[in-house]
C-alpha cells in the first residue's frame, strides 16, 4: 500500500469508483480507492441497475444523461462486461396531473437535447403489452434508458482507473481520519496510514459514520428498499420472440412501481409508503454483502396495483425477493462537494439512483477538484445545500417523506410538510394568527402569502393559478397602492469587519463599494468570469459591512467567503441573530416616520442609505430599499426585538391603509420590475454579461474574473437572459415556474429561469436565456407551458416604473 497520494477515495461502491475514474481521466492519477471489504460490498452489488435520464430537475437530468452515455465507453475501455440492456422506457401517467407533469419534464428534456416522446395509452400498450391499458391515459418514451449490471460498472470504472495509474486496496478499512496543521489528511486504516492531500467520502452506506470521524454530521439515512424477480412468463418469451428485443422499462406513477424485464420474468420494485429507515443512527461496521429480511405485506398495497396494472404478474411465481438497504438526502438528490468549512474534505455521497447519477456525480467532482469548478450547473447535488438545521432526526423525517413521495408529484407550489415547522422567527406566531400560508427555505418558515380572515391558510397544489391567485393580488395592491409590511429575515446575512476588510471585499466584488452609511448591490465572480453570488452590500464603517444574499445559499456563499479569506479580515455568518421586516409602498415612508426621529426625507435618507436608527425604543439598522421596486426600507434588528418592532409597525400602520403581503406577491412584485433573482437568473453557468447585471459590475478596479468580463464583453455574450411578456392560454391560463423551453422559428434557442403572473401590471412575465443575436426588444418567441406553446414578446424594460422613481421618491 502506498504511505502517500494526492486523493484517498474512501468507499469501493459505483460512486467512489466513478469518483476515481473521472480524477483520473482528468490527469490526477496519483490516486487510491480504499474499501473495507470487496468493490460493491455496500448497496450497490444488489441494486436493480434500472438507470434513466428523467429527473424534475434539468441539471441533475443532464449529468444523468451523461452517465447512461459512459457505459459503453468503459465497458470497451475496461473489457470489463457492463450488462449493457437499452430497452427505452415508459414512464406512465393515469391521469391528467402526471400526464401535465411527463409533458413539462419533456418540454425542459428539449433544451437539454434530450428526445423524448409523448405517447398514448394504446401506444404504451403496444410496446409493453403487459400493462393494462384501462389504468393509463399516455406516457412518456425515452430512448436513453435501460439497466446495467451493478457489480460489471462498478468494477470497469475501477478498471479503467487502474489503467491510468490509479490503485485499489480492497479489505482495507478507514478508522479514522485526521487533519495536520497543513490541512493534508493522515487517513488511518487496519493495514496501514496514507498521507493524502485530499480525502473524499464516498463511503455509501456508512458515509453518515466517515463523517463522523471528523466530526461531521451528514444528512444521510438508509431506507431499506424491496423488489422481487418473478419465475419466467410466456408473455415475455413471446414478446422477446416476436420483437427481437425486451420489454421496455416501465414507471408507473400510479401504481408507485418500476417494472422491467429482467431474464426470462419481470422485475418490480415498489416504493411503499409504509417505508423503514434502516440503521437510522448508526450503521454497523459488520454489515457485508449482506440482505435484510423480505417483508411482503409491507409492499402488499403496491404489489395488489401491480397486479391491477400487469395482470399477467398475478398468476406467476415469485422466484426472489430483496431487500437491501440505500441512502438518501433529506430531498432526494445526492451530497457532492466541498465540505463547508473542512478543508480537502470532499463528499460523493446519498446518490439514491447510482446507475443513472453515478457517473454524473464522479465527473463533477472530479472537475471540482481539479479545475477548482463543478463545470455544471449542479447547485441540486451541492453538499452545502443544506445547513446544521438538517440533524438526524430532521434528515429522518424528510427522507421518509421523500421515499413515500418517490413517484409523486410535487408541484411547483406545494410545500411539504415533513420536520416542519422546525425554525422560525420571533413573528411566527404574530403571523400565524393573522391567517398566514407557510413555505419553508433553507429549512427557516416564511409567509407565502395571508389567507383571508375566517379561511383555511392552505394553498391547492397546481401547475395552474392556485386559490392564492385573488389574495395574492391584494397583497401586491396593498404595496403598490398603500403600503404593505412583510417579513425579510430570510435572507443571509453576513457581517464583515477587521483592518483590510474593505480592500479584501473590493477585491471580491464586481460593483465599487458603497459610501459608508450606504448600500449597493454586487456580483462575485469566479475566475472564468461566471457568477458566485448576488449580494447586497451595506457599509457601516469603513471597514464593517453588513452582506445579504441569497438565503438557501448561506452555506454555499459561506464556503466561498471563507476561502478566499485574508489575514485581519473576520467573516461572521449572522444567520437569525439579526431578523428583518420589510414596509413597502408609497405609504412606507409616513409609517416609519411616525415611529423614529430620524429623518427620513429623502434629503436626509436617500434612496440606498442604509444607518443605525432608533425606531421607537427599538435599535436597528434600517436599509433604504425593497425588492418590490417601491418606496421602501428593510429594518434589521436582534431577534428579542423583532416581536415588537411587528407591534409597532402594525399599529403605525394602519392610519395608512398597513397590510401584510408574503413572498409570493414579492415575486409577482420583483417580475414586473424585472429583478433577478439567485438561484434563478443568477447562477454560477452565468456571467454578469449574460445575466446584464451591468449595474453591478464596474470595470474601473480589479476583482476576480475581470479578465473573463473584459473578454467576454470583447467578443460579445453568446447568450442574453430576456425578460418576456407572455400570452398565457385563456381557457386555463398557466404562467411559467422555470425550466420551461423558449422557442424561436420552430427551434428550441433557450429556457426561462423564473417567472411570474405580475398582478399588478396584469402581465403574466418570465426571464430566460436566449441566443443574444435574437435578444432583439419586441421579438417574438414561444414558451412552452405545459405542452402549450405561448406567444411570448421579448420586452425592452420593466414594465412597471422602468425609470425607477418610486423607489427614489
Ligand atoms: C434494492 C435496491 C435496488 C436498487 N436499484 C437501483 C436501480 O435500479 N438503479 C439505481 O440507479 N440505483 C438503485 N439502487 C441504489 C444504488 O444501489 C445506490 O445508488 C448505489 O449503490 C450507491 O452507491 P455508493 O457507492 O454511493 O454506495 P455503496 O454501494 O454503499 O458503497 C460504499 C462503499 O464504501 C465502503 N466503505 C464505507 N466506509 C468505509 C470505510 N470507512 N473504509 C473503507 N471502505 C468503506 C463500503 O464498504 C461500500 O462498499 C438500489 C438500491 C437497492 C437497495
Amino acid at each position: 500500500m502506498k504511505s502517500s497520494a494526492q486523493v484517498v477515495v474512501i468507499g469501493g461502491g459505483v460512486v467512489g469508483a466513478s469518483v476515481l475514474y473521472h480524477l483520473t481521466e482528468l490527469g490526477w492519477t496519483d490516486v487510491v480507492l480504499v474499501e473495507r471489504k470487496e468493490l460493491t460490498a455496500g448497496s450497490t452489488w444488489h441494486a436493480a441497475g434500472g438507470m434513466h435520464t428523467l429527473n424534475g430537475d434539468p441539471n441533475v437530468a443532464k449529468l444523468q444523461q451523461y452517465t447512461v452515455g459512459l457505459y459503453r465507453e468503459i465497458e470497451q475501455r475496461s473489457g470489463q462486461n457492463c450488462g449493457i440492456h437499452m430497452n427505452g422506457g415508459l414512464t406512465l401517467a393515469g391521469d391528467r396531473e402526471r400526464m401535465d407533469w411527463l409533458r413539462m419534464a419533456q418540454a425542459r428534456g428539449r433544451y437539454l437535447g434530450m428526445d423524448m416522446e409523448i405517447i398514448s395509452a394504446a401506444e404504451a400498450k403496444r410496446m409493453f403489452p403487459l400493462l393494462e391499458e384501462q389504468y393509463f391515459i399516455g406516457a412518456l418514451f425515452d430512448a436513453a434508458e435501460g439497466h446495467v449490471d451493478p457489480t460489471g460498472v462498478t468494477r470497469a470504472y475501477a478498471a479503467c482507473a487502474r489503467q491510468a495509474g490509479a490503485e485499489v486496496y480492497q479489505h482495507t478499512w478507514v478508522s479514522d481520519l485526521r487533519q495536520r496543521p497543513d490541512g493534508t489528511w493522515d487517513v488511518i486504516t487496519d493495514s496501514g496510514e496514507i498521507h493524502a492531500e485530499h480525502i473524499v467520502n464516498a463511503g455509501g452506506l456508512w458515509a453518515r459514520e466517515v463523517g463522523r470521524m471528523i466530526g461531521l454530521e451528514l444528512p444521510v439515512l438508509a431506507m431499506e428498499h424491496m423488489y422481487l424477480i418473478t419465475e419466467d412468463m410466456p408473455e415475455v418469451a413471446e414478446y422477446n420472440a416476436a420483437n427481437g428485443h425486451e420489454l421496455p422499462m416501465g414507471m408507473d406513477f400510479d401504481g408507485e412501481l418500476y417494472i422491467r424485464q429482467e431474464g426470462g420474468g419481470m422485475l418490480l420494485g415498489t416504493y411503499e409508503q409504509a417505508c423503514v429507515p434502516w440503521s437510522p443512527r448508526e450503521t454497523p461496521w459488520t454489515f457485508d454483502q449482506q440482505l435484510l429480511a423480505p417483508d411482503l405485506d409491507r409492499i402488499a398495497p403496491s404489489l395488489e396495483i401491480a397486479f391491477k396494472h400487469y395482470p399477467a404478474l398475478a398468476s406467476v411465481g415469485i422466484k426472489n425477493v430483496i431487500n437491501g438497504p440505500f441512502t438518501f438526502a433529506p430531498d432526494g438528490n445526492p451530497l457532492v462537494g466541498p465540505v463547508p468549512g473542512v478543508r480537502n474534505c470532499w463528499v460523493a455521497c446519498a446518490v439514491m439512483a447510482g446507475f443513472s447519477q453515478g457517473g454524473g456525480v464522479g465527473l463533477t467532482l472530479a472537475r471540482w477538484m481539479v479545475d477548482g469548478d463543478p463545470g455544471e450547473d449542479i447547485w441540486a447535488m451541492d453538499v452545502a445545500r443544506f445547513g446544521i438545521w438538517a440533524s438526524l432526526a430532521y434528515t429522518n423525517a424528510k427522507v421518509r417523506e421523500n421515499y413515500s413521495r418517490r413517484f409523486r408529484i410535487t408541484f411547483p407550489n406545494e410545500e411539504l410538510p415533513a420536520g416542519r415547522p422546525l425554525h422560525t422567527t420571533p413573528v411566527y406566531d404574530r403571523l400565524t394568527d393573522r391567517n398566514a400560508v407557510w413555505g419553508a427555505s433553507f429549512g427557516l418558515e416564511h409567509p407565502l402569502w395571508f389567507q383571508r380572515p375566517g379561511e383555511e391558510p392552505r394553498e391547492d397544489v397546481t401547475f395552474r393559478r392556485s386559490n392564492a391567485y385573488p389574495v395574492v393580488a391584494e397583497e401586491c395592491t396593498t404595496v403598490r397602492e398603500r403600503v404593505g409590511l412583510t417579513e425579510c429575515s430570510n435572507f443571509a446575512k453576513y457581517r464583515v469587519t477587521g483592518a483590510g476588510s474593505a480592500d479584501w471585499l473590493q477585491r471580491l466584488f464586481t460593483n465599487r463599494l458603497p459610501r459608508v452609511g450606504r448600500i449597493n448591490l454586487t456580483a462575485a465572480l469566479d475566475p472564468d468570469g461566471h457568477i458566485v453570488g448576488e449580494f447586497s452590500v451595506a457599509r457601516v464603517g469603513t471597514d464593517d459591512f453588513f452582506l445579504f444574499g441569497s438565503q438557501i445559499a448561506e452555506a454555499h456563499h459561506s464556503r466561498w467567503f471563507g476561502g478566499h479569506l485574508a489575514d485581519g479580515v473576520r467573516f461572521d455568518v449572522l444567520g437569525l441573530s439579526l431578523v428583518g421586516l420589510s414596509l413597502a409602498g408609497p405609504g412606507a415612508r409616513d409609517v416609519l416616520q411616525s415611529v423614529t426621529d430620524a429623518s427620513l426625507s429623502t434629503e436626509h435618507y436617500p434612496f440606498m442609505t442604509f444607518r443605525r436608527i432608533d425606531v421607537g425604543m427599538i435599535p436597528a439598522y434600517v436599509g433604504r430599499m425593497t425588492y418590490t421596486g417601491d418606496l421602501g426600507y428593510e429594518i434589521w434588528v436582534a431577534p428579542e426585538y423583532q416581536r415588537a418592532l411587528f407591534d409597532l409597525l402594525w399599529q403605525a400602520g394602519q392610519a395608512y391603509g398597513i397590510g401584510l403581503f408574503g413572498f409570493r406577491a414579492l415575486m409577482s412584485l420583483r417580475m414586473e420590475k424585472a429583478f433577478g433573482t439567485w438561484a434563478r437568473e443568477y447562477r454560477p453557468i452565468y456571467t454578469p454579461v449574460q445575466a446584464r447585471m451591468h449595474r453591478s459590475l464596474k470595470l474601473d478596479h480589479d476583482f476576480i474574473g475581470r479578465a473573463a468580463v473584459d473578454a467576454e464583453l470583447a467578443r460579445g455574450p453568446a447568450r442574453t437572459l430576456g425578460y418576456f411578456d407572455i400570452t398565457p392560454d385563456p381557457a386555463e391560463p398557466a404562467d411559467v415556474v422555470g425550466d420551461e423551453p423558449i422557442w424561436h422559428d420552430g427551434a428550441v434557442v433557450g429556457w426561462v429561469t423564473s417567472g411570474a403572473y405580475a398582478h399588478y401590471s396584469r402581465r403574466s412575465l418570465a426571464f430566460g436565456y436566449v441566443p443574444s443575436e435574437l435578444a432583439v426588444p419586441g421579438a417574438m418567441f414561444e414558451v412552452e407551458i405545459i405542452g402549450q406553446r405561448r406567444p411570448a414578446r421579448l420586452l425592452p424594460e420593466p414594465v412597471l416604473d422602468p425609470a425607477g422613481q418610486r423607489m427614489r421618491a
